[in-house]
Formats: C-alpha cells, structure tokens, sequence
C-alpha cells in the first residue's frame, strides 16, 4: 500500500479548507426546525435570489431535495420522464415509487441527456385512464453517469416549451450545476427562469462537509418542509454547516475551472493508454473510461488502488475519476507517474 493516497472516487471527499472551518466555527446558530438558524436562513435566501427564485429549503442530501421535489410535484399515479441515466431513478433508493408513488419513463439520451423531441414523444395521453399522469421531466445537468456533460441551454429551452405546452413541471438535478456554469454562458438566473424546481449539492465540487438546496417558489418550498420533516430531515443547529455553504458560493465557484482543467490533462494521458479503449469527452470534472478486454475495471481499480489512487468501477469496463478542490497539480504529476509506469 502506498503512504499516497489519491481520491479520486468523487468530489464528495472534500474537507473543510482552514478557512471554510474557521467561517463554521463562527456561525451564529439557532434551531432550524423553529426557522431560527439565522445561517441557515440566509444561505437559503442567498442562493434563492442567486437564481432569482422565490425560495430555498436546506437539506442533508441531494437525494433529499431531489425526492422532496418530486414529492411536491407529483401526486400518486403520476409520472416522471428522465433519462435512463439518472440520479433520480438509478441511484436513489426507487424513491420515486416510495416517496411520489409515481411511475418513470424512462428516455435512453444521449451521455445522459435527453432532448424536447424525446421528451414529446413520451408523454401519456392525458384522457387515457389507462396511463399514468404525466406530470414532470427531469433534467440533470451536469450528468454524473453522461461524464459530467453539459446541456445545451437551448435544448433546455426546447424542453421547457413541451412542458408548457402539456402543463408538465420541470425540475432540474444540479448537483454539479455550478460545474455545468463554470464552462457556459448562462446565469443561475437564466435557469431560475425556467425550471420549477432545481436542487444543487454543496458538498460536491464546491467542497462543503455536506448539504444540499432545494429552489422553487414559495409554495413548494413551504410544501417541501413538510415533507422533509415527515422524512426525519428537519434538523437543528445546520448553521455550522450552512456557513460552509456561503463561504463556498463567496469562495469556491470561481475556481471549478480549475477542476475542469486537471481533469482534461488526465483524460489526455488516459486516453493514450493501450488497455483504454475509449473515453467519453471531458467537459468538466468527470473523467469515464472503457478498458479493453485485458483488464476489467475491478482489477484496473484494485491496481491503481495498490499505488494509492483510489477511483471506482461505473460499470464492467468503466472506470470513474473525479476531479475536485482537494487535488493538486502535484497530484495529478503523480497520477501521470503511476499510469505512465
Ligand atoms: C451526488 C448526486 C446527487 C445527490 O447525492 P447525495 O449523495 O444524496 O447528496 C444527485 N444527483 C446527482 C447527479 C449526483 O451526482
């Protein structure tokens, strides 16, 4: 085993960097169940009016608001369209079913995203009582298992249009929104107009211990906290974790490019390598590779594992790299030195 030790498993690793513990331990507190976190409460007003939405709730996961979202937009027999790639439906528990008692449609895009064409195809017959309601599309942008790709605003645009014209919500998956920012021309406000319901993660790129919001207007964010009590998630003192967040908008969103950067200079030398068979493109801080059949990406991860580089297998012959605050361009210099070896 190596004294190195290399994450690279997911952003979610991060620790607090001195000066994001240092505004933690200055948080001025309160109990959030009786909205008396006063950080708490100005994180969620910060980020609301970053997108130009009405309201935020805090939560402990992105699963959470995503799950809160749905919830609120869906009654029971309702259904959700999505990629079939998505956070919403592969990796959260089938809390769609348990939490909405909703059905998915599932759209097979293209690196995780789906188009309005798609989506107008898909929608159930409103008149039919044989068929589910059709009620709200999911979007996610970036897209963990698309390797971190980035919509095309207009596309996004075009999804919206169907949505209005069949009364169906939109709500977007921004775990790694700010990733997704960081590399277009778009706004959070350029998104708040357009989606009902967005929920970004703070302890993924942007580097917090945890947290996540969830955006919406006043409605379904006061519907939200509701819900998000029934599910054991109201919590007390969040300040101290809510001071992370702030100090990350004020702090950590400028330097994602960096991520970006360090993750297409790996990408470079994995694509070179002769057990790589292909590599999705790098717009932002996800790397995914096939290997070729030498190699399974069990045996490929527990090699790398041995020379303390820790990444994880997304599939037989995929592996996932990802990029985030704590690594360094000494890191990568190492990484380039074990693949190279
Ligand atoms: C990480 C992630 C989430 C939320 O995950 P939690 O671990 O519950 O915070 C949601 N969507 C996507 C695309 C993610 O990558």
């Amino acid at each position: 085993m190596s004294a190195r030790i290399i994450e690279l498993r997911s952003d979610t690793f991060t620790k607090p960097t001195p000066a994001m513990f240092e505004a933690m331990m200055a948080a001025k507190v309160g109990d959030d169940v009786f909205g008396e976190d006063e950080t708490v409460n100005a994180l969620e007003q910060k980020t609301a009016k970053l997108f130009g939405m009405e309201a935020a709730i805090f939560c402990p996961s992105g699963t959470m608001t995503n799950q809160l979202a749905i919830r609120a937009h869906c009654i029971p027999g309702s259904e959700v369209i999505c990629d079939e790639q998505s956070h919403v439906y592969i990796y959260e528990g089938g809390g769609i079913a348990v939490n909405a008692q909703s059905s998915v449609k599932l759209i097979r895009g293209e690196n995780g995203k789906i188009t309005a064409a798609q989506v107008g195809n898909v929608i159930n017959n409103p008149n039919d009582i044989h068929q589910p309601v059709t009620r709200l599309v999911s979007l996610e942008n970036t897209s963990n298992r698309g390797g971190g790709s980035i919509y095309d605003f207009k596309e996004i645009v075009s999804i919206k249009n169907v949505c209005n014209q069949n009364k169906l919500k939109l709500h977007l998956d921004g775990a790694r929104i700010f990733n997704a920012l960081a590399e277009s021309t778009e706004t959070p406000l350029d998104y708040g107009k357009i989606f009902d319901s967005i929920s970004i993660c703070l302890s993924k790129g942007l580097g917090c211990p945890v947290g996540s919001l969830l955006l919406g207007n006043t409605e379904i964010i006061k519907q939200t906290r509701r819900f998000r009590k029934l599910m054991g998630g109201g919590w007390r003192q969040a300040g101290f974790l809510a001071a992370a967040g702030i100090y990350a908008l004020d702090h950590h969103v400028e330097r994602l490019r960096e991520d970006h950067r360090r993750a297409k200079e790996a990408g470079k030398l994995i694509s070179k390598l002769s057990y790589v068979k292909d590599i999705y493109p790098i717009e932002t801080n996800i790397i995914i590779f096939e290997l070729d059949d030498t190699i399974t990406a069990i045996e490929f991860v527990q090699k790398m594992n041995e020379k303390g580089i820790k990444c994880i297998p997304f599939g037989k012959q995929l592996v996932r790299m990802v990029t985030h605050i704590d690594l360094t361009d000494n890191d990568l210099e190492y990484l380039h030195h074990v693949l190279s070896s």
